[in-house]
């Protein structure tokens, strides 16, 4: 195992097998020391989100409870206001000291890197794990491109020699979930089970969250 920290962020709202997967399989494939999910708290490129971060956070430790190499890291639901990702990992950098950090991105998310707040500072913060997600091609604008362009590498290793800077694609199994898609589906009354940890679902129907019934 690398001494090194794995962050894979979202809005998880709901989380769903699409996210697991591709973070069982991230982590398998860097062997680092930390790998943590960090729910976004008030995500800034969203205008709302479908249930309230503490939902959101409390739905992913319940996916997350059978499986301890897999935590979650709270700090953006935490806190108050909007948070930016660069900020998030300056704080989690100045907890971990120069190990390297990883952030890994589905292709969607990789794909608004230019929308991000500060966004080309990610790079003196973090590597970028970018995953392979159905229905979605990289698409870069030509700042971002050029910016991934001399920072690509094609090994896993690689990022272990250094804290930062660096870009990798990564293969994960293609897993044609969204929490759009399942949001849809309770709010019309319908059954997304197998989608996400029956716990999960479970929870949703508690508090009645997404139009659920
Ligand atoms: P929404 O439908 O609400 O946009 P989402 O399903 O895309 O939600 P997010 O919480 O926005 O989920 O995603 C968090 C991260 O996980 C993003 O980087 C996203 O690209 C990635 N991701 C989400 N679903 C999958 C999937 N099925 N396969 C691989 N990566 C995924």
């Amino acid at each position: 195992m690398k001494q090194a920290t794995a962050i894979f962020g979202g809005t998880f709202d709901p989380v769903h097998y699409g996210h697991l997967r591709a973070a069982a399989e991230v982590s398998e494939k860097l062997d680092v020391t930390d790998f943590r999910l960090l729910p976004a708290g008030q995500p800034p490129h969203r205008d709302h989100t479908g249930a309230e971060a503490y939902h959101r956070l409390a739905m992913l430790e319940l996916a997350l409870a059978p499986y301890p190499d897999l935590t979650v890291d709270e700090r953006e639901v935490r806190r108050k206001g909007p948070s930016y990702m660069v900020e998030t990992l300056a704080s989690i950098r100045r907890e971990v000291g120069e190990v390297p950090i990883i952030l890994c991105l589905g292709q969607d998310a990789a794909n608004k890197l230019e929308g991000w707040h500060r966004w080309r500072e990610l790079f003196d913060l973090a590597h970028l794990v970018v995953m392979k997600r159905p229905r979605s091609r990289p698409r870069y604008p030509e700042a971002v491109a050029e910016e991934l362009r001399f920072r690509r590498v094609r090994s896993t290793s690689v990022l272990m020699n250094e804290p930062a800077g660096r870009v990798r694609n990564l293969d994960v199994t293609q897993l044609a979930i969204s929490s759009t898609d399942i949001r849809n589906q309770l709010a019309a009354g319908r059954d997304p089970r197998f989608l996400l940890p029956a716990t999960v679902l479970a929870y949703i129907r508690k508090h009645g969250l997404y139009g659920a019934i």
